[in-house]
């Protein structure tokens, strides 16, 4: 029996979601909330996603020629599973929507984690989300941060992270936002991200600090650890190549751009780069302390997450590496 997965909120990250739960073998897609009839829906229609809008606009969608199968809480009735993909502000007072539907539902990073209760990540904690009602699945870079902790605190222990976050201003669809020709600093120290580290994996001591850059296509994460066991940096990369989500990278691949053009060749959708991309040459051990670069491609990391969380909540799997392994083998990671 496959899992019925409706997504509210349609854009850089919902669209991803669905067709990414579409390509499950024990998952269907059977319905997509959006708000307005433009050419997203007008996408979602065509890949056989039945549109469910806010009640009172329906004579906008067929205005436009565009089928509508219900309101939002008409689709809310249909699913085991809402996954949330509306922007901040909107996501949370949902939650009243999702209670009275009495449907199991999952947020996203841009949410805190006191809504859902849990963060999830499907390396470091998918056991704390088997037949849970609520769940977060954490940002781009705290899901690119906690793939990399989690592997290397299970192969050695980590004493203390330190990591510093050069993230991207806007992504490639987003023409409101900045900035196009200047690097910002936040001044919070240590940045929100550490913290949020830790709502998935609080054993870990981190500071993080965070600078705005004008690009589009990716963050890039300067990281830093103290190590508890003795390793070189042979062992690292090894403990690093054992996760299927991190891809060790190097072979004239001097940027984010070049990672990006990496995804094109692959042929990936959207050129989506779904793993963190470490620079092999960056992995460096000396006494214990590592570093190390890595790429996270912000609009698609956190898709596989939401797969695996899915799964979680559902109990269609108990075990987090079959889960990871049917959802990598889905997507042809
Ligand atoms: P987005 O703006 O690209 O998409 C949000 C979509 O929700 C839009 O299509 C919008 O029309 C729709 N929407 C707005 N109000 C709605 C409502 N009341 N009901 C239904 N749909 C509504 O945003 P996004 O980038 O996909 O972000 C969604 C969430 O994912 C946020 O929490 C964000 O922090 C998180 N996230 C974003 C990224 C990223 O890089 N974009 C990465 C990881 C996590």
């Amino acid at each position: 029996m496959s899992v019925k997965v409706v997504v509210n909120g349609y854009g850089t990250i919902g669209k991803r979601v669905a067709d990414a739960a579409a390509l499950q073998l024990d998952m269907e897609v059977v319905g997509v909330a959006k708000t307005r009839p433009n050419f997203e829906a007008r996408m979602a229609l065509e890949k056989g996603y039945p549109l469910y809008v806010l009640a009172g606009r329906e004579p906008d969608f067929e205005a436009a020629g565009m089928e509508v199968s219900g309101t939002v809480e008409d689709m809310l009735e249909i699913g085991d599973v809402v996954v949330d993909c509306t922007p901040n502000k909107i996501a949370a007072p949902n939650k009243a929507l999702y209670d009275a539907a009495g449907i199991k539902a999952m947020w996203q990073g841009g949410e805190d984690h006191e809504l859902a209760g849990i963060s999830f990540n499907a390396h470091s904690n998918y056991d704390d989300a088997l037949g849970c009602d609520y769940a977060r699945v954490v940002s781009c870079n705290t899901t690119g941060l906690s793939r990399v902790i989690s592997t290397l605190d299970k192969a050695f222990g980590v004493r203390k992270v330190r990591a510093t976050l050069c993230r991207r201003s806007a992504d490639p669809p987003d023409v409101k936002k900045g900035p196009i020709n200047a690097i910002v600093p936040e001044l919070k120290m240590p940045s929100h991200h550490g913290p949020d580290v830790k709502t998935v994996l609080p054993e870990i001591d981190i500071d993080t600090v965070a600078i705005k850059v004008p690009t589009t296509l990716m963050h890039l994460h300067i990281v830093n650890m103290d190590l508890k066991d003795a390793c070189t940096s042979e062992d690292v990369l090894e403990a690093l190549d054992e996760n299927s989500r991190i891809r060790l990278i190097g072979e004239g691949m001097a940027s984010t751009a070049e990672v990006m053009e990496l995804a094109r060749d692959m042929d990936r959708p959207r050129s989506d780069m779904w793993e963190n991309c470490i620079w092999e040459e960056s992995v460096n051990v000396s006494d214990c302390e590592l570093y190390l670069f890595q790429a996270i491609h912000q609009e698609s990391d956190v898709i596989l997450e939401n797969i695996d969380c899915i799964r979680a909540m559902t109990e269609t799997e108990s075990d987090a590496m079959r889960s990871i392994t049917k959802t990598n083998d889905a997507m042809e990671l």
